[in-house]
């Protein structure tokens, strides 16, 4: 057996030693009820974070995302970054997982804030998306620096807030604050729960748009002396299904998108809002006669690679244009509330092709490369950071994420780490 084979096997054996450890890792990190909304703990689970890792020769910072959307006296938008270097400069890879977790909603069988463990998983509500992700990367990241003492580099690895919310509290405000500059970090790996042989290259563009039309109030009863503005955006929802639906569904994309029913442009009607207010709880009356004077609707688009933001902007604002040329008195605002690119990394960028390696090197196959339908925070490093050799890759099923009884299995959690130590040998030289 050659010296890296016998010193890979020690990777191995470490991280398989470690397996009570990253169960109750991934207990304690579960029983920290970091919901969001509101953001809730999100100080709790940084010193947790600190705790485990300054003694094992990590520095920590704690960073506050003080005036970042969502950021306030009550619910402050805390993150964490550990840093670890090697003997020697070189290059740095960081691992980045989000805190926070979404309402536990009804349907559990267990506990979802105790961390049940049940055949070989870990129950809990976080622990897919993604706390069992944080805690294999960060076994991950101690059983190399066990095994590889002289390694040259860094490794960084971050817990940071808000990503169910749009991570502006978390990697968007430490990106504007160069913690991704690529001077500083050249890899980044995102351990989402996308299952232990798949790399994740990115994800599909959105643009969030509120469109509104305007009508005239009058009597219910005389509705001739009035303008409906729900029934103008009948028209808009109309020429929704008969010319733009189908035209979306002709725009395929070439990037491996799952599941396959995203692979092409898709528009979510959000929600439609028109007339009076919905009734308070409890109110027993009747409504009153009115015609509506104005309707709104939010519009959640998704588009690929091949698509340019600013035609997604124009093929809206060209449907609506023809309704205006088939209706009088049409009139409507637009208003845009959120936009994100596509974002691909290229297979052969190094993190791809080191994590890919480790994958056929701990699982004996090649890995499936595939692409996020919705957006993570890979947004915010690429768009803000500038650093594009980034990609997801994480234990757990996807199709969990969010859903009652969420687990994660402990064996695919010592897998995934030991993918994740194997792609630090390949990418960060050592002695
Ligand atoms: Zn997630």
């Amino acid at each position: 057996m050659s010296d890296s084979e016998i010193r890979l096997n020690q990777l191995r054996d470490a991280i398989d030693r470690s397996r009570d450890d990253l169960v109750a890792l991934t207990q304690a990190l579960i029983q920290i009820p970091t919901l969001n909304p509101p953001g809730d703990c999100y100080l709790e689970i940084c010193e947790l974070l600190h705790k485990r890792l300054k003694p094992r020769g990590f520095n920590t910072e704690l960073i506050r995302a003080v005036g970042a959307l969502g950021d306030s006296d009550k619910h402050p938008r805390w993150n964490i970054i550990a840093r670890h270097d090697g003997k020697h400069a070189g290059q740095c890879v960081h691992f980045n997982s989000h805190t926070d977790v979404v309402d536990a909603g009804d349907g559990w069988s267990v506990d979802p804030f105790a961390g049940v463990v049940k055949d070989d998983r870990v129950y809990g509500r976080g622990a897919c998306d993604m706390k069992g992700g944080l805690a294999a990367s960060i076994i991950a990241a101690e059983a190399f620096i066990e095994t590889f003492p002289d390694y040259s580099g860094s490794i960084e690895i971050s817990g940071t807030c808000d990503e169910e919310s749009g991570g502006f509290g978390g990697v968007a405000y430490l990106a504007e604050k160069g913690w991704f500059n690529p001077e500083r970090v050249q890899h980044v790996i995102i351990p989402e729960p996308l299952n232990k042989d798949r790399i994740c290259l990115g994800h599909r563009g959105v643009l969030w748009t509120e469109v509104e039309t305007f009508g005239h109030i009058a009597h219910g009863s005389m509705p001739f002396l009035g303008d409906c503005a729900v029934r103008h955006m009948g028209a808009v929802v109309n020429a929704f299904e008969e010319n733009l639906f189908p035209a979306l569904a002709k725009k395929q994309t070439t990037m491996p998108v799952v599941p396959d029913g995203a692979r092409q442009s898709t528009l979510n009607i959000n929600s439609i809002h028109g007339g009076l207010a919905e009734p308070e709880e409890g109110y027993t009356g009747l409504p009153s006669a009115l015609v509506p004077d104005r309707c709104r609707m939010v519009l959640d688009r998704r588009f690929l690679m091949e698509e340019n933001l600013e035609d997604v902007r124009s093929e809206l604002h060209d449907v609506l244009e023809s309704v205006g040329e088939s209706r009088d008195n049409f009139r409507y605002e637009t208003r845009e509330l959120f936009s994100v690119l596509p974002t691909m990394t290229e297979k052969n960028a190094p993190v791809v092709q080191a994590v890919s390696a480790a994958i056929k090197s701990e699982m004996g196959c090649e890995p499936d490369y595939v692409v996020s339908p919705g957006t993570y925070d890979q947004k915010h490093i690429d768009r803000i950071g500038r650093l594009k050799n980034c990609i997801a890759y994480g234990p757990g099923i996807l199709d969990l994420a969010h859903q009652p009884d969420e687990y994660v299995g402990i064996q695919d959690m010592l897998d995934s780490a030991k993918v994740m130590a194997q792609s630090l040998i390949t990418l960060l030289s050592v002695e």
